[in-house]
């Protein structure tokens, strides 16, 4: 049966690093919930107080209405998938499946059956007997996967798991783990330092730095709305162009900034003229026109002079610059007509995709 797992003011300290400083959080039955943040930020100490390798300093963990503070490891229900798989290389996939079910003083028939259904669920089927060191690593990986799902554990773990595999594979398991969260609905934990990995699975996510969980929300929420500038730039890709609040009101403000007045329509903070703020405007909202070209909409305008374009079919990407400030730019469905580095363009900015946060 999957449980909610919830921390209540939870800290773990080594020495003198507070690894997670006071978190408080919860995961809901079922969620596929994500903790996404720089290396070193705490993402490995926290998944270890779940899974029971690490006792919080202070604070409570909770599965469901049961403490589990002094529960151990062994005794959590917990499935757990590493970075590095943690296979062992010489035994067969059945009896590296096996392994928890044996534990748990399953009869054999019924040992056979829940490893036949595991194997089924991450497309392994006929694999029993192979030897695990004669696998690919994206097989490996995937047994790995079975081996934490087959004890229908009450949470599973999910650290870094796919990190080591190559692009065009890691795309692939994405879409396969999602698809495993949506038949079994697990309440799944997973904790990454790619934002793609979060982005693509995650019902929420939590955006944490040096121990403090910073933002909770859905994948949109936080790409949208970001709490703050180190969120904008780590979800996803952003400009920034700092500026002091001319005036705000009602949801909207203008922000005098080196490159001009910038209108937004987006102020989600507490901003009074004078507050020093960072714009940021993701890179697919810079819309980049003809010098000459006046337009009617929108609101925003900028001069700036290309400085390099990358073609990657599907979108072209610009370097671009404004009084000194650099800018990137995307385009999706680039066409033919291209801008070359040094021609001078317009750049046209919602006032929807401008958003000033707290400096
Ligand atoms: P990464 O993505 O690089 O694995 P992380 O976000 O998982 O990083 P943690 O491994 O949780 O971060 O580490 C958080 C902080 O606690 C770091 O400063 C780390 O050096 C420190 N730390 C973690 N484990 C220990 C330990 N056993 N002893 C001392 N310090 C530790």
């Amino acid at each position: 049966m999957a449980v909610s797992v919830e921390l209540t003011h939870v800290t773990k300290a080594f020495d003198t690093t507070l690894a997670v400083n006071d978190v408080s959080l919860k995961i809901e039955t079922g969620e596929f919930f994500f903790l996404l943040g720089p290396s070193g930020c705490g993402k490995s100490t926290f998944l270890r107080i779940v899974a029971g390798f690490y006792k919080p300093d202070t604070g409570e963990l909770r599965f469901d209405d049961t403490v589990m503070n002094n529960v151990p490891p062994h005794q959590r229900n917990t499935g757990m998938v590493f970075q590095n798989y943690a296979l062992w290389p010489h035994m067969s996939v059945a009896e590296n499946i096996e392994y928890g079910l044996t534990l748990r003083k399953l009869d054999k028939a019924e040992r056979n059956e829940k490893i036949t259904r595991a194997l089924e669920m991450v497309q392994m089927e006929g694999y029993h007997d192979r030897a695990v060191n004669t696998l690919s690593g994206g097989q490996q990986q995937r047994i790995a996967l079975a081996r934490a799902l087959v004890i229908e554990p009450s949470v599973l773990l999910l650290d870094e798991p796919i990190s080591n595999l190559d692009a065009a594979l890691r795309q692939q398991m994405r879409d396969e783990i999602k698809q495993i969260h949506d038949r079994t609905n697990i309440t799944m934990f997973y904790v990454t330092h790619d934002q793609v990995d979060a982005l693509s699975m995650a019902d929420r996510m939590a955006i944490m730095q040096d121990g403090v969980i910073i933002q909770v929300g859905t994948p949109r929420e936080v790409y949208q709305f970001p709490k703050n500038a180190f969120v904008a730039s780590f979800v996803g890709e952003t400009n920034f162009i700092s500026g002091k609040v001319e005036q705000a009101s009602n949801g909207s403000a203008t922000i005098d900034t080196p490159i001009g007045t910038l209108r937004s329509e987006t102020v989600y903070h507490e901003l009074t003229t004078g507050t020093p703020v960072q714009c940021s405007i993701r890179p697919e909202s810079l819309i980049i026109n003809s010098a000459q070209d006046s337009g009617s909409q929108p609101e925003n305008r900028i001069t700036a002079k290309v400085t390099a374009v990358n073609y990657l079919g599907r979108i072209e990407e610009y370097q671009l610059i404004a009084a000194d400030i650099p800018l990137k730019a995307v385009h999706y469905n680039p066409g033919t007509e291209t801008k070359k580095p040094g021609d001078t363009v317009q750049l046209a900015i919602s006032a929807a995709a401008v958003l000033p946060l707290p400096d």
